[in-house]
């Protein structure tokens, strides 16, 4: 049984220069991929289910399952509740077993956001849960805008909360399709100079995979939100089944044909992440180290 919590993945990830992946899943398929990818790289997962998926799919189900997997895995998975708005959707995830939540107040004023995130942090910590938390709004490409997150709100909020990891907005936006995003580095440095948490950056898919490794080796981001190319990914091996198999009707062999695509790009995102740590060795093309 390896159901770990984001502290027991993150804190490895920073002493040894190296970032975990926060997959977003939406089905079983995806999520069955993303934990084969694990076995396959021996590398620990955060398994996430977001606001869109717990609206398709009861949260009693989904923490059964990200359960049910975490629990056969050999490496560490963590269960986490991605954007959750309030108390009430964080109490729901951790009474059916996940071990994780996000509390999402970045649209809130900073002493709201403060409160309704300690309130988060104190139910949490009761039942042994890692709780993320959110200063600067990470926007969402085609819609609403982000704000950059002032340093020195989120050395506040790391103080007035007790998270265990910061998402942060630093020129990452949400479900970009092609890697476009450019990450600010002074802002990043000047938020890393007054916090010590593990940062997180959401709208993984659209940062580079250059930056992604440099930021994974070389910086406190520890946590990739990775969902748009695993959506991408599913649905073009969807499109390119039903296109080659226009006879095939059945739901099990139609959605089972994604599984090997899911999984590939969940492993090669893990891999990537890693491609620092001391027992993977450096690939091709990794920066090097730099101190921090
Ligand atoms: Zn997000």
């Amino acid at each position: 049984m390896t159901v770990a919590s984001l502290k027991d993945v993150l804190g490895p990830a920073m002493a040894d220069h190296y970032a975990v992946a926060g997959l977003v899943v939406l089905g079983w398929e995806d999520a069955r991929a993303y934990v084969d990818a694990a076995e396959e790289t021996q590398l620990p997962l955060i398994l996430q289910a977001g606001p869109g998926c717990r609206k398709h799919m009861p949260v009693p189900l989904l923490g059964k399952m990200f359960r049910y997997l975490a629990e056969q895995a050999s490496v560490p998975v963590v269960c986490h509740i991605d954007h959750a708005r309030s108390v009430v959707e964080c109490q729901e995830g951790i009474d059916n077993g996940f071990n994780s939540v996000m509390i999402d107040g970045s649209m809130l004023p900073l002493d709201e956001n403060i409160a309704l995130t300690q309130k988060v942090v104190n139910l949490a910590k009761r039942h042994g849960i890692s709780v993320e938390g959110e200063i600067g709004i990470v926007g969402y490409s085609g819609g609403a805008a982000s704000a950059r997150t002032p340093p020195q709100d989120a050395s506040i909020f790391e103080r007035e909360t007790g998270i265990d990891a910061l998402a942060i907005s630093v020129g990452n936006l949400h479900l970009q399709t092609e890697q476009k995003a450019v990450i600010d580095m002074t802002a990043l440095r000047a938020i890393e100079a007054v916090t010590a948490v593990p940062l997180v950056l959401h709208g993984g898919s659209g940062i580079p995979t250059a930056t992604r490794q440099f930021l994974a080796s070389s910086s406190r981001v520890k946590k990739f939100n990775i969902g748009t190319e695993l959506r991408m990914a599913f649905g073009t091996a969807l499109r390119t089944l039903l296109a080659n198999q226009p006879e095939e009707y059945d739901r099990i062999n139609i959605l089972r044909a994604t599984i090997p695509a899911s999984r590939s790009v969940a492993a090669s995102v893990m891999r990537e992440l890693a491609s620092c740590k001391p027992d993977k060795g450096v690939i091709d093309g990794a920066p090097n180290l730099l101190p921090y």
